[in-house]
């Protein structure tokens, strides 16, 4: 019987020439973003401004982690203690935890089946609500229709955050996600698509509030030496007033993130490759749903997702144990209990959350697998034929699933 040998959270080395760019940084020792010799750019500065010009964007602000980005965001965007605030139901537990932090209240969307945000329900809540602001998260990189979203949040004046930490070089009807909201968030936590360990990055076209989120990340006054930041006269009335919530990056990192930037793209195309072997693999499986992508969504495959729709939690979890069995790594969203960085909305007990059914019902069907850059086209080929034959066994030997 094939056994898989590899590891789901083995991520790839950092390039030498990162590791070089970071080795000088600790030789001049200033590490601190603001530590720069006159002229000096400063490695947090320079990252700014490639970044804002990889996604397009006029700003770009790099802070601590994704997690600070968002809170950043939402903070920037005025939002206040006690707010609603509309967010995917399906999502990762930094999500709702940036709207919690504030102070403000998530209220969850239902999901789909393609795993993205329930337009009709977001239509719904964006009038019953109250919410200003809707935290949209690009959850393991599905994208939604994002013309439509984006219809219906500015039709009833609701202020799109985007959570892109799935969807770095992914992009909707050739539009780079992260370009359609007002701000968008992305992390470069290791298990994203850039890796310094912890990290976060910002952009957005709005003057105003990128000078409040930079003065937010706790750029004393020292703010003229971003180079993605706005004109100084946008800070002139916000330094008085904006409180220095401290989440800066570190010129470390930053030294790191620069060169694997640059490859951004070919890592994209890297996993797409790994992503694709999967998916073909799976395809056809008895009692197995591919989740389809859509033709507009230029997606990055840095895990994948399948369904087994009308299953009982008995016959996923024979699967997930059979799998795990032969080196196959399974994460489950319909667990009871929140495990590792497995957990869903109604765990989230600090906030109330009516149930929502629809959502229920896609993540008690929901299988999830990280796909490392070091797995090779052939031990994506032989995780499919091991979660192929799994799936089949269990679904015969239950007699369509039970
Ligand atoms: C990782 C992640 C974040 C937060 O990123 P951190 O850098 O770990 O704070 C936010 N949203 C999603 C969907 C994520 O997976």
């Amino acid at each position: 019987m094939e056994r898989f040998e590899g590891s789901f959270t083995q991520q790839e080395p950092i390039p030498e020439d990162a590791i070089a760019a970071a080795v000088a940084v600790m030789r001049h020792g200033r590490l601190h973003r603001y530590n720069t010799e006159p002229g000096e750019a400063g490695e947090a500065a320079l990252l700014e401004q490639e970044f804002a010009a990889a996604m397009g964007a006029k700003y770009a602000l790099a802070v601590a982690s994704g997690g600070y980005a968002m809170g950043c965001a939402l903070r920037a965007l005025g939002v206040r203690a006690g707010e609603p605030v509309l967010t995917n139901a399906f999502t990762l537990a930094p999500v709702p935890g940036a709207i919690a932090g504030i102070g403000a209240r998530p209220v969850y969307v239902e999901t789909t089946a393609q795993l993205t945000i329930d337009l009709d329900d977001l239509a719904a809540r964006a009038g019953d609500s109250g919410a200003r602001v809707l935290l949209l998260s690009h959850m393991r990189g599905h994208i939604c229709d994002m013309d439509r979203l984006m219809a219906i949040c500015d039709g009833a004046g609701i202020a799109v955050v985007e959570d892109c930490a799935h969807t770095m070089g992914a992009a909707w009807r050739g539009t780079p996600s992260g370009r359609h909201g007002r701000v968008a968030c992305y992390s470069t936590q290791t298990y994203k698509h850039l890796n310094s360990g912890e990290g976060g990055l910002m952009i957005s076209d709005d003057a105003d509030l990128m000078a409040r989120a930079i003065l937010l990340s706790g750029s004393y006054m020292l703010y003229t030496r971003h180079r993605a930041a706005p004109p100084p006269e946008a800070f002139e009335r916000a330094k008085w007033v904006t409180p220095n919530i401290s989440g800066r990056m570190d010129n470390l990192r930053a030294a790191i993130l620069r060169p694997q930037l640059r490859r951004l793209a070919a890592q994209c195309a890297a996993w797409n490759d790994r992503y694709r072997t999967v998916e073909a693999g799976l395809r056809g499986t008895p009692g197995l749903t591919i989740i389809e992508r859509p033709e507009a969504e230029a997606y990055v495959g840095s895990s994948i997702q399948f369904l087994l729709q009308g299953w009982s939690a008995e016959a996923v979890n024979a699967v997930i144990r059979r799998c795990a069995g032969r080196g196959v790594e399974l994460k489950w969203f319909g667990a009871e209990e929140p495990a590792a960085f497995t957990s869903r909305y109604d765990s989230w007990r600090y906030a109330e959350a009516p149930r929502l059914p629809q959502t229920d019902r896609v993540l008690a069907s929901l299988l999830d697998m990280r796909l490392p850059l070091t797995f090779s086209l052939d031990d994506c080929a032989l995780i499919a034929r091991i979660i192929r034959a799994e799936v089949s066994a269990v679904f015969q030997a239950e007699g369509q699933g039970g």
